[in-house]
């Protein structure tokens, strides 16, 4: 697995930003999961919204987003298998 340094939005939810290649590592498109781009290497997969977006989808939700208690307890318990899920080694 590929090591993964684990960020948080100020509401607090996770995120690890990756690449194309790591994209097509996991079979994905690269194709933004919001706007349907054809994403470079800027992609944002996060946890809580099951998804992956481009910089500019990423800093609409991270900007808007509000936190929800039952989210980051979700997130907290879950997010960490869902990254390995997709080849990420991250630490808590
Ligand atoms: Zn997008």
């Amino acid at each position: 697995m590929k090591k993964a340094e684990l960020n948080y939005t100020k509401q607090g939810y996770s995120y690890i930003k990756c690449t194309a290649e790591d994209c097509y590592n996991w079979g994905g498109a690269c194709i933004c999961d919001d706007c349907n781009i054809k994403m470079n290497d800027d992609i944002y997969l996060i946890f809580i919204l099951g998804r992956a977006l481009c910089k500019k989808c990423f800093d609409e939700w991270s900007r808007r987003g509000k936190k929800y208690a039952e989210d980051i307890k979700l997130q907290n318990e879950k997010h960490i298998g869902f990254y390995n899920a997709y080849g990420f080694d991250v630490e808590k």
